[in-house]
């Protein structure tokens, strides 16, 4: 039997993330990660083989960063874990002894029931190198695509599926807009007017009751009895965590059907376990509640916690507090923490602050976007609870700074004081900045 300090299982965004933060903090220690791929892709990629990157191929993590930070890669699927001998067995009969372990087993694809789904070229997102191929293939000589599920997934598939293609493009969303489980409205229908302008038909308050066809799609039946043409359907919403392995060897999961972790992310069920990613439970930076998000950003962070706590705890995690971006041609769209709705939803007597500027100063510069920032914060003390951003590609690393202020517990007050660095070619103006401004007005409508 193999023998490991630390033996990692999954290969995509949280295991290496673990097994190079373990790494760094306990350079003397072994690291092997098991992963059932031969190539392992860029999760959140996935969207852009079908336009922008062109292959599969070309979505891909390297190998050479887990070579290159000393960790050894074991390709095969982990099909048992024996806590009593603390060992890994991998179908084929190998097996890995460990120290400590973690499981970084990610997530699979969310199958909904609707009937049909099982014809050919009815697709859910895996996230599998020669599966996507085949996707690929198979849209190239698409003349009708349906996208069910208008959420980032779908929302980008479908973007990137019309993108250089002579196809029709249609996304079906059971909710009255797209993006509604992560923006709020005003930034939905913002959303919602540049894919059409993209030339993506858009039904909202639309289920797909069936899929239409005899072996192969030829296309959906709408709630209300609409039939629609397809000879492609992508189901994009949403995962579901994959305890499958955890389960069979006696992890406790929880209400998410996540594997249960305290916040050092150590498993509740084995001291000498940890989980990270997908797999794990999340708790809201908020309410201290269970969380349903699964983002490969959270996937790290939650990583770097368990691959440094493995031997001494140091770092905890304070909750997720959920940051998006996308972007659907020039426009991109973000929020991190709580939209407005989700704010007044979770009990929270909010006061907003907004400010739209262009992201260069003059506005006159090449390439500038109005942006336009929302900021929510909570009326008797102040606190930042969340913001919205849609502009430029600017707006990827604008809610990236707001999620830095929820985290460390900023009002609207520290906002206002907020030192920025401005530049005419690269920022907003700082008579103008956004951030600033936004806060400066919620300040003015808290007195
Ligand atoms: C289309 C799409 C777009 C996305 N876009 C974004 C985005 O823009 N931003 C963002 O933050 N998040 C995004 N996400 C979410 C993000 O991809 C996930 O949160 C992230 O992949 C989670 O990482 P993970 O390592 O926990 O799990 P996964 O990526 O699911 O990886 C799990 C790994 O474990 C391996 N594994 C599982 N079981 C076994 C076993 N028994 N033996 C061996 N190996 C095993 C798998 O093969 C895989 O390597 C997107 C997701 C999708 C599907």
């Amino acid at each position: 039997m193999k023998k490991a300090d630390v033996v990692i299982i999954g290969g995509s965004a949280a295991g290496p993330v673990a097994g190079i933060s373990c790494r760094r903090r306990y350079p003397e220690k072994g690291v092997v990660l098991i992963r059932k791929e031969e190539q392992v892709l860029v999760p959140c990629g996935i969207p852009y083989i079908f336009g922008t990157v062109g292959t599969p191929e070309k979505n891909l993590i390297p190998d050479a960063l887990l070579d290159k930070n000393g960790i050894e890669l074991v390709k095969g699927e982990a099909v048992d874990i024996d806590r009593e001998k603390k060992s890994v067995s991998l179908a084929g009969g190998d097996a890995v002894s460990y120290e400590k372990l973690i499981l970084a087993t990610g997530s699979l694809p969310v199958v909904l029931p609707i009937p049909g789904l099982d014809k050919e070229n009815a697709f859910t997102v895996e996230k599998d190198v020669a599966y996507l191929r085949h996707v690929l293939d198979v849209i190239n000589g698409a003349r009708d695509i349906v996208v069910i599920g208008g959420g980032f997934i779908g929302v980008e598939f479908a973007d990137e599926c019309k993108k250089n293609r002579n196809c029709n493009v249609t996304i079906v969303e059971i909710l009255p807009h797209c993006l509604q489980l992560a923006l709020d409205e005003e930034f939905c229908a913002e959303a919602e007017n540049v894919l059409t302008e993209r030339g993506i038909k858009l039904l909202v308050n639309k289920r797909v009751e069936a899929v239409l066809g005899d072996n192969k799609v030829s296309g959906v039946r709408l709630s209300g009895g609409e039939e629609l043409k397809a000879d492609v359907v992508i189901v994009g919403v949403g995962a579901t965590p994959n305890t499958e392995l955890a389960k069979k060897a006696g992890f406790q999961i929880g209400p998410t059907r996540a594997i249960q972790v305290d916040r050092y992310m150590q498993t509740i069920t084995d001291a000498d376990v940890f989980a990270c990613g997908d797999c794990a439970e999340k708790f809201s930076f908020f309410s201290g509640r269970v969380s349903r998000l699964m983002l490969a950003s959270i996937a790290c962070t939650e990583a770097r916690i368990a691959g440094v706590n493995l031997f001494n705890k140091r770092y905890a995690t304070p909750g997720a507090i959920g940051v998006f971006s996308t972007v659907i041609g020039e426009r991109a769209f973000g929020c991190a923490g709580l939209t407005e709705v989700m704010a007044k939803r979770e009990g929270f007597d909010v006061v907003i602050g907004e400010s739209t500027a262009a992201d260069r100063h003059p506005g006159s510069i090449p390439g500038a976007a109005a942006t336009k920032v929302k900021l929510v914060f909570s009326r008797d003390d102040g606190l930042l609870l969340g913001g919205g951003v849609s502009g430029g590609t600017g707006v990827g690393e604008l809610v990236n700074v707001i999620s830095a202020c929820i985290q460390s517990h900023m009002t609207a007050y520290d906002i206002v004081l907020f030192q920025m660095g401005t530049q005419p070619c690269l920022t907003a103006s700082p008579i103008a900045y956004q951030l600033v401004n936004a806060a400066e007005l919620a300040v003015k409508a808290m007195r």
